[in-house]
């Protein structure tokens, strides 16, 4: 696949949801050893939101179904990831306004430019066992990977989720997680997890085109 169209932007979002949906407990249990076990409830309500304000109002652009997701994400989901992820959609959709297809490239450069928002916002940085850690070697694979959407998004899927389970020895140094200093070692990273989701997602609908 050369591009990726308003179609597979749509099918995305609505791919993650049912991902998140189904996911739910997991990103809970993760979330309850290290948190407050809150993060597959918050996930799954969030996008839940999402789909239903996308059958209600159909965006017409790739930046305006971004920038709807942001939004409603901000306004359901709340905690850290929340505003986290909420504000990597709406820099999305800041990148991508008028637009219905974008090719490989462009892909990436809006997915860093989300990436950046997340380190604006969260002030985390690689390591820190966070959102950061999947995203980062995830894009960085996709960069890597040529013109292929289809072949591209999957390699960055993968990496995600092997990044996910690498986040495991980490201590963690941001979020509710690192309130347990020493004790956040040996746990997998709920928003970590979630971010492999969205990319698992993302190459799913990528590979039907
Ligand atoms: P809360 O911790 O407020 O209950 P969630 O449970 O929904 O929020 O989300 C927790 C996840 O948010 C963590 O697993 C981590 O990946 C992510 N996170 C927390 N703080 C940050 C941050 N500053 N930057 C990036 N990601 C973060
Ligand atoms: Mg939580």
């Amino acid at each position: 696949m050369d591009t990726f169209k308003l179609e597979q932007a749509r099918s995305w979002i609505l791919t993650a949801a049912a991902a998140l949906e189904k996911n739910s407990a997991l990103l809970c249990d993760l979330d309850a050893a290290i948190g407050d076990g809150d993060h597959g409830a918050n996930m799954a309500r969030g996008f839940s939101a999402v789909v239903k304000k996308m059958e209600t109002n159909p965006p017409a652009d790739i930046g305006a179904l971004f920038k709807s997701v942001g939004m409603t994400l901000l306004s359901t989901v709340g905690g850290a990831a929340g505003p986290l992820y909420g504000g990597f959609f709406l820099e999305l959709g800041k990148q991508t306004v008028g637009k219905q297809e974008l090719d490989a490239a462009m892909l990436v450069s809006i997915l860093e430019a989300g990436l950046a928002d997340i380190k604006r916002r969260g002030k985390a940085e690689l390591g820190d066992k966070t959102i950061v850690d999947a995203l980062t070697p995830a894009i960085e694979t996709m960069k890597g990977a040529g013109s292929d959407v289809a072949a591209a998004t999957r390699a960055a899927a993968e990496t995600a989720r092997d990044a996910a389970v690498k986040t495991i020895p980490l201590l963690a140094r941001k979020g509710r997680a690192s309130y347990l200093g020493e004790r956040s070692i040996g746990h997998q990273d709920p928003g970590a997890t979630s971010t492999a989701l969205l990319m698992e997602s993302l190459a799913e609908v990528s590979a039907k085109a």
